[in-house]
C-alpha cells in the first residue's frame, strides 16, 4: 500500500491531480481542469470561460499593511485575471466571503467598495455569492465568468516551436513592492511610534497593492488580428508560467535575460535588498501580466504593440527551459515559485 503522502511531497499541482484524477467530463464541456479557465459551450460562435480563486488572510493577504478596499479590488483583478489570460472578456463574478467577528460593518463595506471599483473599471456585474462566519479571520473566494470567440480561445497547450515568447507590462514589481512592505511591518513592530517610508516606492507599492489585468493588451491583440498561439497570466512568477505553457504544448523554450522587461524603480529597490531584479521577475509573482507565444509571422504586428516585449522564443522539447544571460551563459530555468507534481 502507499505510504502517508504529505502535502509537502506532492506539491500543489500533484495534489490537484491525484485528487482530480478520477473525473470525466461529457461533451458540453470543452475544457475542464487544468487551465487557466474551464471553458463550456455556450453560443454558436463562443464559449464560456470560468475561473475561481480563494485569497486568505495570512496567506495571500496581510491586514496590517492592506487596506480592505485594496483587497477587495485586487481580488477580482486576479479572478478576471484568467479570463484575460484566455483571451476572453470577463462579465460576471460572483462572490463569497467568510468573516469573523473581529470585522465591523464598515471594515466590510470598504471590501466590497474596492470590489465595486473593479466591477466599474473593468465592466463586470456581480451577480451574487454565499457568506458565512469563519473561525479565523477573511477569506474570499471569486468565481469569474466570461466569452470568448471560439476562433479566439487560447489555452497554455498551443505554443509551437519558432513562435515568439512575448510578456506584457514588467515583472517583479510585485515582489519588490512585497519586499519593502514587509520591511516597514518590521520597523513598526519593533517601534509601534515608527511612521512607514513609503514615499520613493509608489510604483513597487502600486504593483502589489493595487495591480491591474490587462484587458488592454487582449484588445490591442484584436485589433492587429493576433490570436496567440498559447497565453497564461502571470501569478507565480514567469518561470513558473513558461513551465505550464512549455509543459502544456510540449515544447522547451530559450528566453534572454536582457528583454525581460524589468521597471527602473523595481531594479532600485532590488537593490536596496541585496537582489538581482531577474529573480524577482522570474519567481516572485503577483505581477499579473500576460504571457504569450505568436508566430514569427506575427512578428511586425506585435513589435507594434506598446508595453509588450519578445523576451525569446519557442524551441523543441528536448531542448529544455534555458535563458540567454546577460553576459552569453545557457542557463537551466527552474520553477522556484512552483510546486513541482510527480507528473511533471
Ligand atoms: P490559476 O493559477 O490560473 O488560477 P490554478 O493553478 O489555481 O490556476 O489551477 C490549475 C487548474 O487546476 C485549473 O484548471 C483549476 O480549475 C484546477 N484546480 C485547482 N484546484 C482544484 C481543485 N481543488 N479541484 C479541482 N480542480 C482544481
Ligand atoms: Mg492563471
Amino acid at each position: 500500500m502507499d505510504k502517508q503522502r504529505t502535502l509537502d511531497e506532492v506539491g500543489e499541482f500533484g495534489l490537484i491531480d491525484i485528487l482530480t484524477k478520477n473525473f470525466n467530463t461529457t461533451k458540453s464541456t470543452i475544457k475542464g481542469i487544468g487551465d487557466d479557465c474551464a471553458v463550456l459551450e455556450y453560443s454558436a460562435d463562443e464559449y464560456q470561460l470560468v475561473t475561481t480563486d480563494f485569497l486568505l488572510e495570512g496567506i495571500h493577504f496581510d491586514l496590517v499593511y492592506t487596506p480592505l478596499k485594496h483587497i477587495g479590488y485586487k481580488a477580482v483583478v486576479a479572478g478576471i485575471s484568467d479570463i484575460y489570460a484566455m483571451n476572453g472578456t470577463p462579465k460576471q463574478i460572483m462572490v463569497s466571503i467568510a468573516v469573523s467577528a473581529k470585522f465591523s460593518v464598515n471594515a466590510l463595506e470598504q471590501l466590497y467598495d474596492g470590489i465595486r471599483t473593479a466591477c466599474q473599471n473593468y465592466k463586470i456585474e456581480l451577480i451574487g455569492g454565499d457568506t458565512s462566519a469563519s473561525m479565523t479571520g477573511l477569506a474570499i473566494n471569486i468565481t469569474a465568468m466570461g466569452t470568448v470567440g471560439k476562433d479566439k480561445i487560447t489555452y497554455r497547450s498551443g505554443a509551437k516551436v519558432t513562435d515568439l515568447i512575448c510578456v506584457s507590462g514588467d515583472l517583479g514589481g510585485a515582489y519588490a513592492g512585497l519586499q519593502v512592505l514587509q520591511r516597514e511591518k518590521a520597523v513598526y513592530n519593533q517601534n509601534k511610534d515608527s511612521q512607514p517610508k513609503l514615499a520613493g516606492y509608489e510604483y513597487v507599492l502600486q504593483r502589489i497593492l493595487k495591480p491591474e489585468a490587462r484587458f488592454d493588451i487582449v484588445d490591442k491583440l484584436k485589433e492587429n488580428n493576433i490570436v496567440p498561439t498559447s497565453m497564461i497570466d502571470i501569478t507565480d512568477g514567469l518561470s513558473s508560467e513558461l513551465f505550464h505553457i512549455c509543459f502544456d504544448s510540449g515544447v522547451g523554450c530559450k528566453i534572454y535575460e536582457e528583454r525581460v522587461p524589468i521597471n527602473e524603480e523595481t531594479g532600485t529597490v532590488c537593490a536596496e535588498f541585496n537582489l538581482e531584479p531577474i529573480i524577482p521577475a522570474l519567481h516572485g509573482g503577483e505581477d499579473y501580466e500576460l504571457l504569450f507565444t505568436v508566430p514569427l509571422s506575427a512578428y511586425e504586428a506585435i513589435k507594434k504593440i506598446k508595453d509588450v516585449a519578445v523576451i525569446g522564443n519557442v524551441v523543441e522539447k528536448e531542448k529544455g527551459l534555458g535563458m540567454i544571460s546577460r553576459s552569453g551563459d545557457f542557463i537551466h530555468i527552474k520553477a522556484q515559485g512552483w510546486n513541482t507534481s510527480e507528473k511533471r
